[in-house]
């Protein structure tokens, strides 16, 4: 950990900007497709294939239970943790892996708002993701303490802090919008006002540079499907602050949160630190695309991967507002403002959307009128900026959303 620059290129001397054509090449994207949904799941890492066969193979097949032990499988929850710890700034020892993400808001919020037993609000924006919000809903309903989840505009959380909130519980990146959050001074105002703060990191990490530790986040958590490539349903993290990690008590009092598992005692005892924070048995298979798809971001600079991710959001933007007046620009204009994503609100997002994916332009809809597109310089460049803006165009010029193929709607937009 400390140090991200554990390629040998980078020792000694200038550092070298990452070199995008090469991690172009690490993904496999299918043929004539323009991928741009990745901030809602990454593409195939090559070398994920290859080590979940030997997973499965040499693992799974040979050692049989064995592997929890011989494989080293019942460490990976931390192992890996770590390894997420160096992309979003967290010291030793403070991540650990597990679950989904939904999960994961919930353990942090539920061990955040016993933190502050006096206080009863957990304030948000609207802005949020709703699982984030339905989570810390049954949370506190469960707890029948007349807790409330208080909801702002998203520019007006600053203002909406004061001493009755116990928990600032807020994703850094707007998911429809892609606005994006000041961590550092939001939580700074939290915690002036003896509140704690959750962040949720789904849109971040592998987006920008992240600091939790500079930024004094009491909780952070985020998932790893999306612009870390490691697949549907690959396992979330969650961090807790050097600060806490020895106090939190764990409202998920799961086996392997266990000071000792195997002794398989009648009473809860929570591990050491951050092991605390681990639920059930681990998903293994999950953990070998994941660690594949991890040994990607050993090579790259993720302040490389912010500028051109900047670059090619930009680039997007003017290609289609030059050419498409129709769609309406919903994410921030300044790039400095934005996640890696951009998002337009056009009257008829859905249809359009689906022509685009049709013609091999992948991106996605969220409701009601949105148009999204996720930006990750791993493998998009500017040629394909252009090229999408140049087929979104025809379109929108041929009026091709009005084609009976693309009005029906499917369970998953
Ligand atoms: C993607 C996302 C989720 C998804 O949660 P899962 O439990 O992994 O399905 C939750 N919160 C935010 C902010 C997200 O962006």
């Amino acid at each position: 950990m400390g140090d991200a620059c554990s390629s040998p290129q980078r020792s000694g001397g200038a550092r070298p900007t990452t070199d995008f054509t090469r991690t172009r090449a690490l993904f496999h994207l299918p043929e004539g497709v323009i991928y741009l949904d990745g901030n809602s799941l990454g593409p195939l890492p090559l070398a994920a294939r290859e080590r979940v066969a030997r997973l499965l193979r040499d693992e799974w097949g040979e050692m049989l239970i064995r592997g929890w032990n011989d494989a080293g499988w019942m460490d990976q929850p931390g192992r890996i943790g770590e390894r997420i710890g160096r992309l979003i700034g967290a010291p030793a020892g403070t991540v650990v892996m597990g679950d989904t993400l939904s999960i994961k808001v919930y353990q942090a919020v539920a061990a955040a708002l016993e933190m502050r037993p006096e206080r009863r609000v957990i304030l948000s924006d609207h802005g949020n993701f709703p699982s984030d919000l339905y989570m810390a809903d049954g949370l506190i309903r469960s707890l029948g303490r007349s807790h409330e989840v208080r909801l702002v505009a998203p520019e007006e959380v600053a203002d909406a802090i004061d001493r009755n909130v116990a928990v600032l519980m807020l994703t850094e990146v707007d998911y429809r919008t892609g606005r994006l959050h000041d961590m550092a001074r939001l939580t700074e105002a939290a915690h002036a006002a003896g509140a704690l703060t959750v962040w949720d990191l789904a849109h971040s990490v592998g987006a920008l540079p992240i600091d939790v530790r500079a930024a004094g986040a009491d909780f952070a958590v985020g998932c790893t499907y999306k612009f870390l490539n490691a697949g549907p349903g690959a396992p979330a993290f969650i961090y807790v602050s050097p600060d806490h990690i020895d106090h939190v008590r764990p409202a998920l009092s799961g086996w392997l949160g266990h000071d000792a598992p195997f002794a398989f005692d009648l009473d809860y005892r929570s591990g050491p630190g951050i092991e605390r924070m681990r639920v059930g048995t681990p998903p293994i298979i999950a953990f070998a695309a994941l660690d594949a798809a991890l040994d990607i971001w050993d090579e790259v600079e993720i302040d490389d991967v912010r500028a051109r991710s900047m670059e090619l959001g930009e680039r997007l933007i003017a290609e289609v507002e030059t050419r498409c007046p129709d769609l309406v620009l919903v994410s921030p204009r300044q790039a400095e403002e934005r996640g890696s994503q951009v998002s337009f609100r056009f009257e008829h997002a859905w249809p359009t959307m689906q022509a685009l994916i049709d013609r091999g332009v992948i991106g996605d809809f969220r409701a009601p009128d949105v148009m999204r597109f996720g930006i990750a310089p791993l493998y998009l460049d500017a040629a394909d900026m252009v090229r999408a803006a140049e087929i979104l165009t025809e379109i929108v010029a041929e009026r091709q959303w009005e084609l009976p193929q693309y009005q029906e709607r499917r369970a998953v937009t």
